[in-house]
């Protein structure tokens, strides 16, 4: 990095636009691009030039958040996508066909469990849960047709941490790329690549935009994994049928696995980000920095107050002395541990439901990472479509309450948690 990440946040990617000097980035809502002759069109379309031509697969406000990203994470380039869930699927497409397999760690997201367990099936693919705190499960769960290991950095919704130093060696030991999302943590607070990550994948709906105004997601490729040493990633290392019999990992290097993004999974999957929401995402980039001092600043205060407090079993926040994962969150997320975590209230699933009734400020919605303090319950709605075991595996059990804390007043956040607290117990 030759720039701060509080410079990069601002101006990675951006210059002022070409036509016109804006400063800003422009929101360039077109779907298609004027050739300047045949031979133009015929070089973009052959992949001999980079370009735009349709706005499912390229779009100049588009690219300049692909930019943005993929510097803020260090990585070599980036895919947007229409979502979170979307990012995931765009991550795994080129290197998943039928009978191959995901290790993927337990504890994730309730909507990616589903996706995982459920509807991947559909392709053919299979997802191993494993818990990945047991490093020797997750390296005997790889067998030959293992094509990726996938987990959190800062699990959702309990905000635990996982050691990606240990997996990246598991997956490089096996020759296999790991991929992490990157979601709770953002780049500022972790930059899973520095720590052995083969692509990142994040739901930019979240902190990234930080405002809960769009839907959004990315995968920013590391730009470091050999496609080409194994025999199990065709789709990069073998030459392609819909582009002459281009060989992707030998014509593009470093950026075989961003161009496939583009040129196959855009084109062919649509899961393509729309030029309004890219904008939303770069403004809310902007701040990103300073939004996470104050997450995490709050979520100090706000989880050291509830620990003490009668009416709460534990507090999961991984930002505590008290925690388990309070070493490895030092390693691993240096700058705090974000500012979602969990409590567990000694009242069960009828003071949760309680409690999430009685909140003024926090808002009762199943999303995070916005500048609001939110609150559910998840065993009644991210994770209602998971079994008991799979809700306790994701630290989603029925007498747990997730948080996420906003960047208010601390002070205010606290007195609202209290008088829900006394009327969860009354
Ligand atoms: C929300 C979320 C997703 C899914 O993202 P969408 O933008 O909602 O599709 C994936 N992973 C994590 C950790 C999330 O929080």
């Amino acid at each position: 990095m030759t720039h701060g990440f509080d410079t990069l946040q601002i101006h990675a990617g951006a210059r002022p636009d070409p036509a016109t000097g804006a400063r800003q980035t422009p929101i360039y809502q077109t779907t298609a691009y004027v050739f300047r002759d045949a031979d133009h069109a015929a070089a973009l379309f052959n992949l001999q030039e980079v370009g735009f031509i349709y706005s499912r697969l390229t779009n100049p406000t588009v690219a300049v958040l692909q930019e943005r990203v993929a510097t803020l994470e260090g990585g070599a380039g980036a895919v947007c996508c229409s979502s979170g869930h979307a990012a995931q699927l765009m991550a795994l497409f080129p290197l998943m066909a039928p009978g191959r397999n995901v290790v993927v760690s337990t504890r994730l997201y309730g909507g990616t469990v589903t996706q995982f367990s459920q509807t991947i099936k559909r392709f053919g693919w299979e997802a191993k849960f494993v818990d990945f705190d047991d490093q020797a499960a997750v390296a005997a769960a790889i067998d030959d047709d293992t094509r990726a290991i996938f987990c959190e950095s800062i699990a959702n919704p309990g905000g635990y941490v996982t050691d990606l130093d240990a997996i990246a060696k598991i997956s490089d030991d096996a020759g296999l790329p790991l991929i992490v999302d990157n979601t709770t943590a953002t780049p500022y607070l972790c930059r899973p690549i520095e720590h052995g990550a083969t692509l990142v994948v994040h739901s930019m709906t979240k902190y990234l935009t930080g405002n809960g105004t769009v839907t959004g997601g990315v995968v920013v490729d590391s730009g470091k994994f050999d496609w080409s040493a194994s025999d199990k990633f065709p789709s990069l290392s073998a030459p392609e049928p819909a582009y002459h019999g281009l060989t992707f990992h030998e014509t593009f290097g470093p950026l075989a696995f961003t161009f496939h993004g583009i040129a196959i999974g855009l084109r062919d999957l649509g899961m393509t980000l729309n030029p309004q929401a890219a904008h939303y995402t770069l403004m809310g980039i902007e701040t990103l920095s300073l939004r996470m001092q104050r997450h995490v600043e709050n979520a100090q205060k706000v989880a050291a107050w509830l620990e003490q407090h009668d009416a709460v079993e534990s507090v999961t926040y991984a930002g505590l002395p008290s925690s388990p994962y309070a070493e490895r969150a030092a390693r691993i997320c240096p700058k705090g541990a974000s500012a979602l975590f969990t409590i567990a209230l000694k009242g069960g699933y009828d003071a949760c439901v309680k409690m999430v009734e009685s909140v003024e400020i926090f808002s009762h919605v199943a999303n995070l990472g916005d500048t609001r303090s939110l609150i559910i319950h998840s065993a009644s709605t991210t994770h209602r479509q998971l079994s008991p075991d799979q809700q306790k595996a994701a630290g989603a059990a029925p007498e747990v309450v997730r948080l996420s804390i906003g960047i208010e007043d601390a002070d205010d956040l606290i007195a609202d948690l209290d008088q829900a607290l006394k009327a969860a117990t009354a």
